[in-house]
This record gives C-alpha cells, structure tokens and sequence, in this order.
C-alpha cells in the first residue's frame, strides 16, 4: 500500500523488534531514545490488531485480579509489579500529551462498577489498594454510582481519579511516530517467517530481506505464528468487539452523566461516551476470528440491557482486535534466552502493561535492568492449541452467563426488599437465565490450567523451541 515502507534489502542492527502493536512499538521507541539502533518488522500495518482497536482506557495493575497475584507470588512481589504497573500508567500519560501526539483527547477518571452488591469486599478492597499499593482510589456507594449511570445494574464502584482515556488509535500511530523520530525504522508489509536466534548476531528472514541482530524481540501477540510457533501456542487468542453508537443526543447525558471509562468487575462490559453524545462499547467476545459487523446487533442488546431507557440505539461502526490470554493472566515479558525477548500476552489490559514492558526490555537490553525477572514466575505454558480455544469460548460463556446471573440475582435482592410479592418470580427468573447449566464444583474437563512444574531457567529451551 502506498505510504508503507517495506523492507527489501539486508539490514543490520543492534535490536530487531518484530510487531509493531503497542508492544512493539514501546520497546523501538524506548530503545531509540536510550541510543540503540531498532528496525521494527510489521506483517501488516502499524495497529493492525487489537493496539490498532483498543477502547484507551489506561488503568493500573493487570488483568489478574490483585488477590489472586497475591495468592501467586506473595505480597511483596505483587507490589512491586503494581508499581511497574503504575509506571507503565505513568510513561503513557507522559507520552500522550497534546505536544506529542496531537489530538489525543486525554480525559480523566474511570469507574469500575460491580454486577453484584459486595459492600464489605470493596471496602477492603479499597484499603488494600490506597494504603498497601499506593493507588489513588475512591469508593463510591451504589447511590453514587447511580446517580452517574442511571442503571439498577450495577451496585457499589471504585473510582479511579488517576486512571484516564486517549484515543487509543492515535496513541499507537502516535508511538511509531515518536519512534521513528528517536531514530527507530519500520517496515510494515514485511511479515518475519523465521529466526534463527542462535549465535551472537541473530537471524531473521522476511520474504524480501535478511536481517542480523544483537537482540530480537518478538511482540507479535497471537499472530506471532512460524517464527516462534510453540510461543504462539501459549497465547490463547481472544477476539473482543466492540462499537460506537450514532450521535444519541440528549437522551444519553440523562442516562450517564460520568464521563470517564466505566468497566464492571467481572470483565464484560467496558464502555464511555465519546464525541458528546455516542456511546463508544466493548463487551462479546469470541475464540475464533469473525466479522466484526456481525457483533452489532449483540452490542446493541447489551446496552438495551444496561439502560433500557435509551431504547434503540443506532450502531455506527464496529470493529474487533485479539488479545493474547495467557493460561496464567500475566503477561509474558522477558528473555527466552540470551538476546531473544519476549513481550506479549497483555490481554483485555494492554495499555499500562505494554508501556511497562517497552521500557523494561529496552532498559534490561541498554542498562542491564533486571527488573523484567519479577515476571519469572508466570512461565510459558501451553494454552491448549484449538481444544484450548473451544475449551476457552466454553469456559468464557460460563463465566460472563454465571456472572450475568449472579448480577441478576443481587438485583433481584435488592428489589426483593421493596417488592416481597413478586420474589418468587423474580427468582425464577434468575435461575432460568443462571439455570441453563448446573453449578460446577470443578472446572470443565479440558480446562487449561497452570503447570506448577518449575520453569526452565531457558523457558524457550525447555519448550524445545529453536
Ligand atoms: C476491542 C478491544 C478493546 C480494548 N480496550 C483496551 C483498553 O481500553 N485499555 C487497555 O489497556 N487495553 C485494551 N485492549 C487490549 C489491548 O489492545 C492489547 O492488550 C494490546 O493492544 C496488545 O498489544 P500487542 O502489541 O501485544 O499486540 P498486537 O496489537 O496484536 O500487535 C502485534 C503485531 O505484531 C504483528 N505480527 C505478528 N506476527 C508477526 C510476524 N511473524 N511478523 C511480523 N509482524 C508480526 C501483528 O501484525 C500485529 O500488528 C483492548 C483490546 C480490544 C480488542
């Protein structure tokens, strides 16, 4: 296509990044400030996926929730990595300023809401975060949270004051602009098929060109395919929609006078207003690749859910993007061996994370900054390969269906207080959408689960990988 570079002759230099996600792009921009020489190998075009489609909501932490990451690798550890998770919320903030990537749109706050009443686990929720992980955090009472989102959805909330939104599309071109200023090369069209990263000088072949390299890192996500397949293979690939309404007008300032990002707990919904009066909304998600413009009607369903009082609301565009899922929901950030660098498996969460992984690798690769090996513990591991994927769509549906239910449920609680006469119903109600499954003691057979096996000092050599 007109306006991309390719690359069609040989090429020599100190980092070769292949990717150019926000991942990728991070690590270039991040090593061409610190003096490096960085040629950044894209397969199709800067953003093409998910960093390309992602909702610019940047907040702290990770996808895993903060108890089970302390459950994994203690408390100490886990603030440490909340910290490195801050950073990373920082070094965007710092990069998406008007002066650098005009146009960006920055705003403040997000709210994370909750489907069901959890009073008491928000308030040590919320201790733990201010006082333990120095996040600024304020708890909002469910009158609170519905005087912003006029919705009997959603119960208490946690604001955050520091988190914020971009225009995540202009942030990723904005990256690749600031990289190529520091210095860094992209070459989009130039798919990498394979490397060869033995030796010192290490090997990647594209269709058109060779390519030698000190260190190679590869932030190719789930697309990552030939040229590290068995990495590829720990990714479960999740595909997530999402969409923006027509102009809606006065009928949504009524309906949501919060202008931050709104998330709810339980990972399904993700949404904000945008351009005045639209609704920019993420929720289905899928295992396998398909049209975005199928999702509209769902997308559409849901927020019919959520505020009924917006009636029909027109779609205007709907696009998509996989994210990488690891088995563990960590991110996958470090050396597979000397000089070969992994950076990828940041899922729905990849604004804050990627940042943090740019600035790492770049710093661990220049100034010998070793603060990468806090994500030792979260080691490769197979996420099943196409069982894993039917498996993950299964597990998926059960977990947004049980967390609808139980969200139904609190509702019906709540109204059963002032009702008592239609409880019956009400329940009913609840346990045929809950009830289209039995409860499970144990997770599905099939499930993917962690291996607690020790990792190899070499993940990338004790998965046999070349
Ligand atoms: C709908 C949606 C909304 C989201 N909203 C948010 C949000 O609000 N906030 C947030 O923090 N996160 C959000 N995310 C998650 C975030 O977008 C991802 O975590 C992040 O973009 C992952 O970046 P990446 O660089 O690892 O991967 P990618 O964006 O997948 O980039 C990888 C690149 O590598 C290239 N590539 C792969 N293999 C090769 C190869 N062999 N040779 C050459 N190139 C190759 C691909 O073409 C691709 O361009 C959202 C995601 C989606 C889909």
């Amino acid at each position: 296509m007109a306006g991309r570079s390719r690359l069609s002759f040989d090429l020599d230099v100190d980092i070769a990044v292949v990717g150019a996600g926000l991942a990728g792009l991070t690590v270039a921009l991040e090593a061409a400030r610190l003096g490096a020489s960085v040629a950044v190998l894209e397969g199709r075009h800067i953003g093409w996926n998910a960093s390309g489609h992602q909702l610019g909501t940047v907040m702290p932490g990770f996808g895993l929730p903060i108890g089970e990451l302390i459950a994994r690798i203690g408390f100490e550890d886990t603030r440490e990595l909340w910290a490195l998770s801050r950073e990373g919320a920082e070094y965007v903030r710092a990069t998406a300023s008007e002066e650098l990537i005009p146009g960006i749109a920055l705003s403040e706050g997000a709210l994370e809401v909750s489907n069901v009443e959890a009073g008491d686990q928000l308030i040590s929720r919320l201790q733990m975060l201010g006082e333990d992980f120095e996040t600024e955090v304020e708890g909002w009472q469910v009158d609170r949270v519905r005087a912003e989102l006029k919705t009997d959805h959603y119960f208490h909330g946690v604001y955050y004051p520091k988190a914020f939104q971009i225009d995540g599309c202009k942030y990723v071109h904005g990256l690749a602009a600031l990289a190529r200023r520091a210095g860094a090369r992209i070459f989009e069209d130039t798919p990498v098929v394979s490397v060869d990263p033995s030796g010192i000088r290490k090997r990647i072949v594209t269709p058109s060109a060779r390519l030698r390299a000190s260190h190679i890192v590869l932030a190719g996500n789930v697309h990552l395919g030939a040229p590290l397949r068995r990495l590829s293979e720990t990714l479960l690939p999740v595909w997530r929609y999402a969409a923006v309404t027509a102009p809606l007008g006065e009928r949504l300032a009524e309906a949501i006078t919060f202008r931050g990002s709104v998330t709810d707990t339980d990972g399904i919904d993700h949404f904000r207003i945008v351009d005045g009066d639209r609704l920019m909304w993420a929720s289905p998600e899928t295992t396998w690749t398909a049209r975005p413009v199928r999702f509209a009607g769902a997308i559409q369903r849901r927020i019919r859910a959520i505020f009924p009082q917006l009636g029909s609301v027109g779609i205007a565009e709907v696009w998509g993007g996989a994210v990488g899922q690891t088995v563990h929901g960590m991110p996958q950030i470090g050396q597979l061996r000397r000089g070969l660098w992994v950076a990828s498996g940041f899922g729905r969460q990849g604004l804050n994370t990627t940042a943090m992984a740019g600035q790492l690798i770049a710093r661990s690769i220049l100034w010998g900054d070793e603060r990468w090996r806090l994500f030792s513990p979260f080691e490769l591991v197979w996420a099943g390969g196409a069982t894993g994927r039917v498996a993950g769509q299964v597990i998926g549906m059960w977990e947004r269906g049980s967390s609808a239910a139980a969200g139904a449920l609190a509702r019906y609680r709540e109204r059963a207080r002032v009702q008592e006469r239609i409880r019956e119903a009400r329940l009913a109600e609840a346990n045929r959408q809950a009830g289209t499954r039995p409860p499970l003691r144990h997770p599905p057979p099939g499930r993917p689960r962690p291996q607690r096996t020790r990792p190899p000092a070499n993940p990338a050599e004790g998965e046999g990988a070349s």
